[in-house]
Protein backbone atom coordinates (compact mmCIF):
# COMPACT_ATOMS: atom_id res chain seq x y z
CA UNK A 1 0.00 0.00 0.00
CA UNK A 2 3.04 2.35 1.01
CA UNK A 3 4.71 1.54 -2.42
CA UNK A 4 1.31 2.24 -4.34
CA UNK A 5 1.02 5.41 -2.88
CA UNK A 6 4.36 6.84 -3.19
CA UNK A 7 4.10 5.83 -6.88
CA UNK A 8 3.15 3.49 -9.42
CA UNK A 9 0.29 3.15 -12.00
CA UNK A 10 -1.69 0.16 -10.88
CA UNK A 11 -2.10 -2.15 -13.85
CA UNK A 12 -3.94 -5.22 -12.50
CA UNK A 13 -6.56 -5.38 -10.01
CA UNK A 14 -7.63 -9.48 -9.59
CA UNK A 15 -10.51 -11.23 -7.38
CA UNK A 16 -9.26 -13.02 -5.08
CA UNK A 17 -11.33 -16.63 -6.03
CA UNK A 18 -8.84 -17.81 -8.93
CA UNK A 19 -9.41 -21.41 -10.04
CA UNK A 20 -6.56 -23.17 -10.07
CA UNK A 21 -5.69 -23.23 -13.45
CA UNK A 22 -6.32 -19.55 -13.41
CA UNK A 23 -3.80 -18.69 -11.30
CA UNK A 24 -1.18 -20.86 -13.15
CA UNK A 25 -1.59 -19.26 -15.80
CA UNK A 26 -1.65 -15.75 -14.21
CA UNK A 27 1.32 -16.25 -13.26
CA UNK A 28 2.48 -17.40 -16.67
CA UNK A 29 1.27 -13.52 -17.77
CA UNK A 30 3.59 -12.42 -14.69
CA UNK A 31 0.84 -11.62 -12.88
CA UNK A 32 1.80 -11.10 -9.36
CA UNK A 33 1.73 -14.43 -7.59
CA UNK A 34 0.49 -15.79 -4.18
CA UNK A 35 -2.66 -14.69 -4.33
CA UNK A 36 -4.74 -15.48 -0.95
CA UNK A 37 -8.40 -15.71 -0.17
CA UNK A 38 -10.17 -12.17 0.50
CA UNK A 39 -7.22 -10.19 -1.00
CA UNK A 40 -7.07 -8.65 -3.86
CA UNK A 41 -3.11 -8.21 -5.78
CA UNK A 42 -2.58 -4.68 -7.41
CA UNK A 43 0.55 -4.36 -9.49
CA UNK A 44 2.48 -1.53 -9.87
CA UNK A 45 5.21 -0.51 -13.09
CA UNK A 46 7.26 2.14 -13.61
CA UNK A 47 8.26 4.11 -16.60
CA UNK A 48 11.06 1.33 -17.71
CA UNK A 49 8.21 -1.33 -17.58
CA UNK A 50 9.97 -3.05 -14.42
CA UNK A 51 7.31 -4.39 -11.71
CA UNK A 52 7.45 -1.83 -8.95
CA UNK A 53 5.20 -3.95 -6.74
CA UNK A 54 7.76 -6.80 -7.03
CA UNK A 55 11.21 -4.96 -6.78
CA UNK A 56 9.96 -3.34 -3.55
CA UNK A 57 8.48 -6.26 -2.11
CA UNK A 58 11.19 -8.28 -2.76
CA UNK A 59 13.45 -5.92 -1.05
CA UNK A 60 11.29 -5.61 1.83
CA UNK A 61 10.91 -9.18 2.00
CA UNK A 62 7.78 -9.22 1.81
CA UNK A 63 4.41 -9.22 -0.67
CA UNK A 64 1.99 -6.60 -1.55
CA UNK A 65 -1.72 -7.18 -0.71
CA UNK A 66 -4.33 -4.76 -0.88
CA UNK A 67 -7.88 -5.26 0.75
CA UNK A 68 -10.57 -4.25 -1.66
CA UNK A 69 -12.28 -1.92 0.24
CA UNK A 70 -8.81 0.44 -0.03
CA UNK A 71 -8.62 0.31 -3.83
CA UNK A 72 -10.91 3.19 -4.28
CA UNK A 73 -8.17 5.29 -1.99
CA UNK A 74 -5.52 4.14 -3.89
CA UNK A 75 -7.06 4.57 -7.03
CA UNK A 76 -7.81 8.50 -5.90
CA UNK A 77 -3.70 9.08 -3.87
CA UNK A 78 -1.61 6.43 -5.86
CA UNK A 79 -1.51 8.16 -9.12
CA UNK A 80 1.79 7.58 -11.16
CA UNK A 81 4.47 10.44 -11.89
CA UNK A 82 6.49 7.97 -13.41
CA UNK A 83 3.68 6.62 -16.32
CA UNK A 84 2.00 10.03 -16.87
CA UNK A 85 3.15 10.41 -20.76
CA UNK A 86 4.33 7.74 -23.21
CA UNK A 87 3.08 4.72 -23.19
CA UNK A 88 -0.23 2.88 -25.38
CA UNK A 89 -2.44 0.44 -23.75
CA UNK A 90 -4.02 -2.32 -26.02
CA UNK A 91 -6.59 -5.01 -25.38
CA UNK A 92 -7.52 -7.48 -27.08
CA UNK A 93 -9.95 -10.27 -27.32
CA UNK A 94 -11.00 -13.81 -29.10
CA UNK A 95 -13.58 -14.77 -30.95
CA UNK A 96 -13.48 -18.18 -31.42
CA UNK A 97 -14.84 -20.20 -34.39
CA UNK A 98 -14.74 -23.62 -34.99
CA UNK A 99 -16.05 -25.00 -38.70
CA UNK A 100 -15.69 -21.79 -39.69
CA UNK A 101 -18.42 -20.44 -37.73
CA UNK A 102 -18.32 -17.88 -34.51
CA UNK A 103 -18.21 -19.32 -30.95
CA UNK A 104 -17.75 -17.77 -27.98
CA UNK A 105 -14.92 -18.49 -25.26
CA UNK A 106 -17.96 -20.31 -23.37
CA UNK A 107 -18.25 -22.79 -26.52
CA UNK A 108 -15.09 -23.76 -26.90
CA UNK A 109 -14.84 -24.74 -23.36
CA UNK A 110 -18.55 -26.63 -23.92
CA UNK A 111 -17.30 -28.30 -27.20
CA UNK A 112 -13.70 -29.12 -25.57
CA UNK A 113 -13.60 -29.32 -22.20
CA UNK A 114 -12.22 -26.15 -19.75
CA UNK A 115 -8.75 -27.49 -20.20
CA UNK A 116 -8.98 -27.21 -23.97
CA UNK A 117 -9.71 -24.30 -23.33
CA UNK A 118 -7.22 -22.81 -20.85
CA UNK A 119 -4.78 -24.92 -23.12
CA UNK A 120 -5.81 -22.01 -26.22
CA UNK A 121 -6.09 -19.06 -24.02
CA UNK A 122 -2.05 -19.94 -22.78
CA UNK A 123 -1.47 -21.12 -26.34
CA UNK A 124 -2.41 -17.53 -27.01
CA UNK A 125 -0.89 -15.75 -24.30
CA UNK A 126 2.11 -17.18 -25.86
CA UNK A 127 1.33 -15.92 -29.33
CA UNK A 128 1.01 -12.27 -27.59
CA UNK A 129 4.12 -12.42 -25.09
CA UNK A 130 6.06 -13.73 -28.23
CA UNK A 131 5.24 -10.34 -30.03
CA UNK A 132 6.67 -8.48 -27.17
CA UNK A 133 9.49 -6.67 -27.10
CA UNK A 134 11.18 -4.42 -23.88
CA UNK A 135 8.51 -2.47 -22.37
CA UNK A 136 5.86 -4.12 -23.03
CA UNK A 137 4.05 -6.68 -20.90
CA UNK A 138 0.73 -8.85 -20.89
CA UNK A 139 -2.06 -9.01 -18.30
CA UNK A 140 -5.02 -11.27 -18.46
CA UNK A 141 -8.39 -9.83 -17.95
CA UNK A 142 -11.77 -11.27 -17.59
CA UNK A 143 -12.38 -14.50 -19.60
CA UNK A 144 -10.71 -14.13 -23.05
CA UNK A 145 -9.75 -10.63 -22.65
CA UNK A 146 -6.26 -9.68 -22.52
CA UNK A 147 -3.86 -5.89 -21.64
CA UNK A 148 -0.63 -5.42 -22.95
CA UNK A 149 0.47 -2.59 -21.47
CA UNK A 150 3.22 -0.47 -23.63
CA UNK A 151 5.63 1.69 -21.51
CA UNK A 152 8.35 2.25 -24.87
CA UNK A 153 6.08 4.00 -26.86
CA UNK A 154 3.39 6.71 -27.24
CA UNK A 155 2.37 6.31 -30.69
CA UNK A 156 -1.04 4.48 -31.85
CA UNK A 157 0.43 3.54 -34.82
CA UNK A 158 3.24 1.26 -33.31
CA UNK A 159 0.29 -0.26 -31.23
CA UNK A 160 -1.13 -0.97 -34.46
CA UNK A 161 1.61 -2.87 -35.95
CA UNK A 162 1.91 -5.05 -32.90
CA UNK A 163 -1.84 -5.77 -33.01
CA UNK A 164 -1.04 -7.19 -36.77
CA UNK A 165 1.98 -9.29 -35.47
CA UNK A 166 -0.02 -10.70 -32.93
CA UNK A 167 -3.10 -11.47 -35.01
CA UNK A 168 -0.07 -13.10 -37.89
CA UNK A 169 1.11 -14.94 -34.67
CA UNK A 170 -2.34 -16.26 -33.50
CA UNK A 171 -3.24 -17.17 -37.53
CA UNK A 172 0.04 -19.51 -37.41
CA UNK A 173 -1.26 -20.90 -34.08
CA UNK A 174 -4.36 -21.79 -35.45
CA UNK A 175 -2.33 -23.39 -38.39
CA UNK A 176 -0.25 -25.35 -36.54
CA UNK A 177 -3.16 -26.68 -34.49
CA UNK A 178 -4.45 -27.99 -38.07
CA UNK A 179 -7.50 -25.28 -37.58
CA UNK A 180 -9.05 -27.42 -34.60
CA UNK A 181 -10.21 -24.21 -33.37
CA UNK A 182 -10.14 -20.86 -35.21
CA UNK A 183 -10.89 -17.29 -33.95
CA UNK A 184 -10.57 -13.96 -34.60
CA UNK A 185 -8.95 -11.53 -32.67
CA UNK A 186 -10.10 -7.30 -31.92
CA UNK A 187 -7.98 -4.75 -31.07
CA UNK A 188 -8.83 -1.24 -28.67
CA UNK A 189 -5.81 0.92 -28.70
CA UNK A 190 -6.10 3.50 -25.94
CA UNK A 191 -2.93 6.01 -26.09
CA UNK A 192 -1.91 7.29 -22.06
CA UNK A 193 -2.73 10.75 -23.92
CA UNK A 194 -6.09 9.90 -23.78
CA UNK A 195 -6.78 9.13 -20.01
CA UNK A 196 -7.48 12.02 -17.53
CA UNK A 197 -4.89 10.16 -14.86
CA UNK A 198 -3.67 7.42 -14.79
CA UNK A 199 -5.98 4.96 -12.33
CA UNK A 200 -6.48 1.20 -13.92
CA UNK A 201 -10.34 1.23 -13.69
CA UNK A 202 -10.54 4.63 -15.64
CA UNK A 203 -7.51 2.86 -18.36
CA UNK A 204 -9.91 -0.06 -18.00
CA UNK A 205 -13.26 1.95 -19.31
CA UNK A 206 -11.65 3.36 -22.29
CA UNK A 207 -9.92 0.15 -23.25
CA UNK A 208 -13.08 -1.52 -22.82
CA UNK A 209 -14.67 0.92 -25.18
CA UNK A 210 -11.72 0.97 -27.78
CA UNK A 211 -12.58 -2.87 -27.86
CA UNK A 212 -16.47 -2.85 -28.41
CA UNK A 213 -15.58 -0.18 -31.15
CA UNK A 214 -13.15 -3.02 -32.93
CA UNK A 215 -15.96 -5.56 -32.65
CA UNK A 216 -18.43 -3.05 -33.89
CA UNK A 217 -15.82 -2.82 -37.04
CA UNK A 218 -16.03 -6.63 -37.66
CA UNK A 219 -13.67 -9.99 -37.38
CA UNK A 220 -10.22 -9.11 -36.93
CA UNK A 221 -10.18 -5.49 -36.56
CA UNK A 222 -8.33 -3.03 -34.42
CA UNK A 223 -10.12 0.29 -33.18
CA UNK A 224 -7.76 3.50 -32.25
CA UNK A 225 -9.78 5.55 -29.63
CA UNK A 226 -10.68 8.40 -30.28
CA UNK A 227 -12.47 11.13 -27.69
CA UNK A 228 -14.82 12.96 -29.75
CA UNK A 229 -16.49 9.15 -30.49
CA UNK A 230 -16.01 8.13 -26.61
CA UNK A 231 -17.85 11.80 -25.39
CA UNK A 232 -20.42 10.74 -28.11
CA UNK A 233 -20.80 7.01 -26.50
CA UNK A 234 -21.04 8.94 -22.81
CA UNK A 235 -23.69 11.28 -24.11
CA UNK A 236 -25.50 8.61 -25.29
CA UNK A 237 -25.35 6.63 -22.56
CA UNK A 238 -26.70 9.36 -20.52
CA UNK A 239 -29.33 10.01 -23.00
CA UNK A 240 -30.39 6.80 -23.20
CA UNK A 241 -30.69 6.63 -18.89
CA UNK A 242 -32.66 9.75 -19.49
CA UNK A 243 -34.77 8.60 -21.35
CA UNK A 244 -35.95 5.53 -19.34
CA UNK A 245 -36.25 7.49 -16.48
CA UNK A 246 -38.75 9.62 -18.41
CA UNK A 247 -40.87 6.59 -19.98
CA UNK A 248 -40.90 5.31 -16.25
CA UNK A 249 -41.52 8.49 -14.23
CA UNK A 250 -44.99 9.42 -16.35
CA UNK A 251 -42.80 10.35 -19.49
CA UNK A 252 -41.54 13.74 -18.01
CA UNK A 253 -39.36 15.80 -20.09
CA UNK A 254 -41.49 14.23 -23.55
CA UNK A 255 -43.57 17.10 -24.79
CA UNK A 256 -45.74 17.02 -27.89
CA UNK A 257 -45.32 20.04 -30.75
CA UNK A 258 -47.29 20.82 -33.49
CA UNK A 259 -46.73 22.04 -36.84
CA UNK A 260 -49.55 23.83 -39.08
CA UNK A 261 -50.16 21.93 -42.31
CA UNK A 262 -51.82 23.69 -44.68
CA UNK A 263 -54.04 23.32 -48.22
CA UNK A 264 -54.32 25.65 -50.87
CA UNK A 265 -56.67 28.29 -49.30
CA UNK A 266 -54.23 29.14 -46.62
CA UNK A 267 -56.26 30.75 -44.19
CA UNK A 268 -56.89 28.13 -41.50
CA UNK A 269 -54.77 25.07 -41.07
CA UNK A 270 -55.80 22.00 -42.89
CA UNK A 271 -54.25 19.92 -39.93
CA UNK A 272 -51.44 19.63 -37.51
CA UNK A 273 -48.06 16.87 -37.83
CA UNK A 274 -47.39 15.99 -34.11
CA UNK A 275 -43.53 16.29 -33.68
CA UNK A 276 -41.79 14.47 -30.11
CA UNK A 277 -39.86 16.78 -28.66
CA UNK A 278 -37.72 15.74 -25.37
CA UNK A 279 -35.89 17.95 -23.21
CA UNK A 280 -32.71 16.28 -21.00
CA UNK A 281 -31.57 17.61 -17.56
CA UNK A 282 -28.40 17.46 -18.79
CA UNK A 283 -28.13 18.23 -22.04
CA UNK A 284 -31.47 20.38 -22.29
CA UNK A 285 -33.47 20.10 -25.53
CA UNK A 286 -32.64 17.31 -27.78
CA UNK A 287 -33.12 16.77 -31.28
CA UNK A 288 -35.64 14.39 -32.42
CA UNK A 289 -32.48 13.38 -34.65
CA UNK A 290 -30.54 12.33 -32.49
CA UNK A 291 -33.44 11.24 -29.52
CA UNK A 292 -35.61 9.60 -32.02
CA UNK A 293 -32.92 6.80 -33.23
CA UNK A 294 -32.30 6.19 -29.17
CA UNK A 295 -35.64 5.24 -28.77
CA UNK A 296 -35.92 2.68 -32.00
CA UNK A 297 -32.39 0.89 -30.51
CA UNK A 298 -34.29 0.68 -27.29
CA UNK A 299 -37.36 -0.32 -28.01
CA UNK A 300 -38.82 2.61 -25.98
CA UNK A 301 -40.07 4.45 -28.99
CA UNK A 302 -43.04 2.19 -28.34
CA UNK A 303 -44.38 3.36 -25.16
CA UNK A 304 -43.02 6.91 -25.70
CA UNK A 305 -44.65 6.60 -29.38
CA UNK A 306 -48.05 5.81 -27.80
CA UNK A 307 -47.81 8.19 -25.39
CA UNK A 308 -47.51 10.80 -28.37
CA UNK A 309 -50.19 9.22 -30.37
CA UNK A 310 -52.99 9.67 -27.04
CA UNK A 311 -51.60 13.18 -26.44
CA UNK A 312 -52.21 14.08 -30.34
CA UNK A 313 -55.20 12.55 -30.76
CA UNK A 314 -56.70 13.89 -27.70
CA UNK A 315 -55.52 17.51 -28.70
CA UNK A 316 -57.10 16.98 -32.06
CA UNK A 317 -60.51 16.45 -30.58
CA UNK A 318 -59.78 19.46 -28.98
CA UNK A 319 -58.81 21.59 -32.02
CA UNK A 320 -61.87 19.94 -34.02
CA UNK A 321 -64.56 21.70 -31.81
CA UNK A 322 -63.26 24.67 -33.42
CA UNK A 323 -61.87 23.42 -36.81
CA UNK A 324 -64.44 20.69 -37.84
CA UNK A 325 -62.15 19.09 -40.94
CA UNK A 326 -58.71 19.38 -38.75
CA UNK A 327 -56.40 16.45 -39.22
CA UNK A 328 -53.66 15.25 -37.18
CA UNK A 329 -50.56 13.56 -38.66
CA UNK A 330 -48.17 11.08 -36.32
CA UNK A 331 -45.33 9.65 -37.12
CA UNK A 332 -45.11 6.18 -36.43
CA UNK A 333 -41.48 4.50 -36.80
CA UNK A 334 -40.86 0.97 -37.97
CA UNK A 335 -40.13 -0.35 -34.38
CA UNK A 336 -43.51 0.50 -34.04
CA UNK A 337 -44.96 -0.73 -36.62
CA UNK A 338 -43.47 -4.35 -36.48
CA UNK A 339 -42.85 -5.28 -32.70
CA UNK A 340 -45.87 -3.78 -31.28
CA UNK A 341 -49.82 -3.44 -31.91
CA UNK A 342 -49.97 -0.05 -33.34
CA UNK A 343 -53.39 -0.90 -34.74
CA UNK A 344 -54.92 -1.71 -31.50
CA UNK A 345 -53.53 1.63 -30.29
CA UNK A 346 -55.00 3.71 -32.91
CA UNK A 347 -58.02 1.90 -32.75
CA UNK A 348 -58.17 2.27 -28.54
CA UNK A 349 -57.01 5.99 -28.88
CA UNK A 350 -60.30 6.61 -31.62
CA UNK A 351 -62.64 5.11 -29.45
CA UNK A 352 -61.56 6.82 -26.21
CA UNK A 353 -61.45 10.16 -28.42
CA UNK A 354 -64.41 9.63 -30.43
CA UNK A 355 -62.48 10.67 -33.50
CA UNK A 356 -63.43 9.73 -36.67
CA UNK A 357 -60.85 7.40 -38.81
CA UNK A 358 -59.91 10.50 -41.33
CA UNK A 359 -59.34 13.02 -38.60
CA UNK A 360 -55.85 10.69 -37.96
CA UNK A 361 -53.30 10.72 -40.77
CA UNK A 362 -50.18 8.15 -39.99
CA UNK A 363 -46.91 9.11 -41.50
CA UNK A 364 -44.09 5.97 -42.00
CA UNK A 365 -40.80 7.20 -43.62
CA UNK A 366 -39.95 5.98 -47.19
CA UNK A 367 -36.75 3.83 -45.60
CA UNK A 368 -39.04 2.60 -42.94
CA UNK A 369 -41.35 1.19 -45.73
CA UNK A 370 -38.47 -0.12 -47.39
CA UNK A 371 -37.28 -2.74 -44.46
CA UNK A 372 -39.62 -5.09 -45.58
CA UNK A 373 -40.64 -6.20 -42.68
CA UNK A 374 -43.29 -9.11 -42.99
CA UNK A 375 -45.45 -7.73 -39.65
CA UNK A 376 -44.87 -4.50 -40.80
CA UNK A 377 -46.85 -5.42 -44.33
CA UNK A 378 -49.56 -7.11 -41.84
CA UNK A 379 -49.55 -3.31 -39.97
CA UNK A 380 -49.78 -1.64 -43.78
CA UNK A 381 -52.61 -4.13 -44.92
CA UNK A 382 -54.29 -3.46 -41.40
CA UNK A 383 -54.29 0.69 -42.01
CA UNK A 384 -55.83 0.25 -45.15
CA UNK A 385 -58.68 -2.32 -43.74
CA UNK A 386 -59.44 -0.17 -41.29
CA UNK A 387 -59.58 3.04 -43.77
CA UNK A 388 -56.92 5.38 -41.89
CA UNK A 389 -54.68 7.18 -44.25
CA UNK A 390 -50.92 6.88 -44.88
CA UNK A 391 -48.77 9.51 -45.27
CA UNK A 392 -45.22 8.40 -46.96
CA UNK A 393 -42.80 10.66 -45.39
CA UNK A 394 -39.27 11.50 -46.09
CA UNK A 395 -39.87 11.37 -50.10
CA UNK A 396 -36.99 12.40 -52.28
CA UNK A 397 -34.60 11.23 -49.73
CA UNK A 398 -32.88 8.49 -52.03
CA UNK A 399 -35.23 5.55 -51.46
CA UNK A 400 -37.71 6.71 -53.97
CA UNK A 401 -39.11 4.17 -55.73
CA UNK A 402 -42.23 4.09 -57.65
CA UNK A 403 -42.91 0.69 -57.78
CA UNK A 404 -44.54 0.60 -54.19
CA UNK A 405 -45.95 3.72 -54.61
CA UNK A 406 -48.77 2.28 -56.65
CA UNK A 407 -48.79 -1.05 -55.02
CA UNK A 408 -49.47 0.87 -51.54
CA UNK A 409 -51.39 3.85 -52.80
CA UNK A 410 -50.44 6.06 -50.17
CA UNK A 411 -53.07 9.49 -49.69
CA UNK A 412 -50.36 11.63 -49.27
CA UNK A 413 -46.61 11.25 -50.43
CA UNK A 414 -44.41 14.02 -48.35
CA UNK A 415 -41.96 15.64 -50.41
CA UNK A 416 -38.64 16.16 -47.65
CA UNK A 417 -37.38 19.03 -47.49
CA UNK A 418 -34.03 18.86 -47.69
CA UNK A 419 -35.18 17.85 -51.80
CA UNK A 420 -37.25 21.33 -51.43
CA UNK A 421 -34.23 23.14 -50.84
CA UNK A 422 -32.37 21.46 -53.78
CA UNK A 423 -35.23 22.21 -55.70
CA UNK A 424 -35.30 25.88 -54.65
CA UNK A 425 -31.45 26.20 -55.35
CA UNK A 426 -30.56 24.26 -58.54
CA UNK A 427 -32.81 24.25 -61.37
CA UNK A 428 -32.52 20.57 -62.48
CA UNK A 429 -33.32 19.31 -58.90
CA UNK A 430 -36.33 21.78 -59.53
CA UNK A 431 -36.82 20.23 -62.73
CA UNK A 432 -36.70 16.69 -61.22
CA UNK A 433 -39.12 17.59 -58.16
CA UNK A 434 -41.82 18.78 -60.81
CA UNK A 435 -41.56 15.51 -62.58
CA UNK A 436 -41.65 13.82 -59.07
CA UNK A 437 -44.82 16.20 -59.04
CA UNK A 438 -46.70 15.23 -61.80
CA UNK A 439 -45.76 11.26 -61.54
CA UNK A 440 -47.21 11.56 -58.05
CA UNK A 441 -50.37 13.57 -59.02
CA UNK A 442 -50.92 10.94 -62.47
CA UNK A 443 -51.07 8.32 -59.91
CA UNK A 444 -53.84 9.83 -58.06
CA UNK A 445 -52.23 10.57 -54.64
CA UNK A 446 -51.73 14.11 -53.40
CA UNK A 447 -48.48 15.70 -52.16
CA UNK A 448 -47.22 17.79 -48.90
CA UNK A 449 -44.26 20.02 -49.97
CA UNK A 450 -42.56 20.75 -46.69
CA UNK A 451 -39.70 22.88 -45.75
CA UNK A 452 -40.95 26.16 -47.56
CA UNK A 453 -39.04 28.92 -45.54
CA UNK A 454 -39.60 31.79 -46.99
CA UNK A 455 -42.05 33.58 -49.81
CA UNK A 456 -39.54 33.46 -52.53
CA UNK A 457 -39.35 29.72 -52.28
CA UNK A 458 -43.14 29.24 -51.27
CA UNK A 459 -43.47 31.29 -55.13
CA UNK A 460 -41.25 28.74 -57.13
CA UNK A 461 -42.73 25.87 -55.05
CA UNK A 462 -46.15 26.88 -55.63
CA UNK A 463 -46.03 26.34 -59.08
CA UNK A 464 -45.38 22.47 -58.47
CA UNK A 465 -49.45 22.69 -57.09
CA UNK A 466 -48.77 20.47 -54.00
CA UNK A 467 -52.18 19.85 -52.00
CA UNK A 468 -50.75 21.07 -49.01
CA UNK A 469 -47.46 22.69 -47.95
CA UNK A 470 -45.75 22.67 -44.26
CA UNK A 471 -42.71 24.64 -43.36
CA UNK A 472 -41.15 27.42 -41.17
CA UNK A 473 -42.78 30.14 -43.47
CA UNK A 474 -46.28 28.90 -41.98
CA UNK A 475 -45.21 28.26 -38.58
CA UNK A 476 -42.83 26.36 -36.70
CA UNK A 477 -43.48 23.43 -34.73
CA UNK A 478 -45.07 24.65 -31.35
CA UNK A 479 -46.42 23.78 -27.82
CA UNK A 480 -49.91 22.80 -27.89
CA UNK A 481 -51.33 26.28 -26.50
CA UNK A 482 -48.90 28.36 -28.56
CA UNK A 483 -50.25 26.63 -31.34
CA UNK A 484 -54.08 27.62 -30.78
CA UNK A 485 -53.54 31.29 -30.03
CA UNK A 486 -51.51 31.12 -33.42
CA UNK A 487 -53.45 29.03 -35.97
CA UNK A 488 -56.52 27.89 -34.44
CA UNK A 489 -58.81 31.15 -32.48
CA UNK A 490 -57.29 33.77 -34.55
CA UNK A 491 -58.76 31.53 -37.70
P1 LIG B 1 -40.48 14.58 -40.16
O1 LIG B 1 -41.58 13.67 -39.77
O2 LIG B 1 -40.14 14.65 -41.60
O3 LIG B 1 -40.88 16.00 -39.59
C1 LIG B 1 -40.60 17.21 -40.23
C2 LIG B 1 -39.37 17.84 -39.67
O4 LIG B 1 -39.01 18.96 -40.46
C3 LIG B 1 -39.57 18.37 -38.27
O5 LIG B 1 -38.33 18.24 -37.60
C4 LIG B 1 -39.87 19.85 -38.53
O6 LIG B 1 -39.57 20.67 -37.42
C5 LIG B 1 -38.92 20.11 -39.65
N1 LIG B 1 -39.32 21.26 -40.48
C6 LIG B 1 -40.58 21.58 -40.89
N2 LIG B 1 -40.56 22.69 -41.63
C7 LIG B 1 -39.28 23.09 -41.73
C8 LIG B 1 -38.61 24.19 -42.39
O7 LIG B 1 -39.20 25.02 -43.05
N3 LIG B 1 -37.26 24.25 -42.25
C9 LIG B 1 -36.56 23.34 -41.54
N4 LIG B 1 -35.25 23.50 -41.44
N5 LIG B 1 -37.16 22.32 -40.90
C10 LIG B 1 -38.50 22.19 -41.01
P2 LIG B 1 -38.21 17.66 -36.16
O8 LIG B 1 -39.37 18.06 -35.32
O9 LIG B 1 -36.84 17.98 -35.69
O10 LIG B 1 -38.32 16.09 -36.37
C11 LIG B 1 -37.38 15.39 -37.07
C12 LIG B 1 -37.84 14.00 -37.37
O11 LIG B 1 -37.96 13.23 -36.16
C13 LIG B 1 -39.22 13.93 -38.00
O12 LIG B 1 -39.13 14.19 -39.37
C14 LIG B 1 -39.62 12.49 -37.70
O13 LIG B 1 -39.02 11.62 -38.62
C15 LIG B 1 -38.98 12.28 -36.34
N6 LIG B 1 -40.02 12.44 -35.31
C16 LIG B 1 -40.45 13.55 -34.68
N7 LIG B 1 -41.44 13.26 -33.82
C17 LIG B 1 -41.65 11.94 -33.90
C18 LIG B 1 -42.55 11.01 -33.25
O14 LIG B 1 -43.40 11.37 -32.43
N8 LIG B 1 -42.45 9.70 -33.60
C19 LIG B 1 -41.54 9.26 -34.53
N9 LIG B 1 -41.51 7.95 -34.81
N10 LIG B 1 -40.70 10.08 -35.15
C20 LIG B 1 -40.75 11.41 -34.86
MG1 LIG C 1 -43.34 13.26 -40.44
MG1 LIG D 1 -40.97 14.58 -43.38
Amino acid sequence: YDILKSGGLIISEYSPNVEPNSKMFLERNRIVSGISIGILVIEAMDRSGTSVTARLATQQGRKVFVLPHEIEDIHGKGTNKLIRKGATLITSTQEIIEEFEFLSFKEINDNFGQEYGDFVLRKTADCISGCLSEGQKVYKLVADEFLILDVASDEAKDADKLYDKVREAIDRFIETNEFKVMYTVSGGIVPFAALKGNQCSEALKLTDFALNEAKKLGRNRCYIFNGETYRKFLRKREIIQELREAVINGFQGFTAFYQPVFAEDKKVPYGAEALMRFTSEKFGMISPAEFIPILEETGLIIPAGRWMMKEAMGKCSEIRKILSGFRMSINISQVQASKSDVIQDISAEMKRTGLPLEAVIVELTESDLLEQNINEKHFLTELKRMGISLALDDFGTGYSNFHYLSELKPEIIKIDRSFTAKAVADEQEYYLQNQFCTMIHNLDMKICIEGIESAQEWLKIRKLCPEFTQGYFWGKPCGYEEFVRKFVQEK
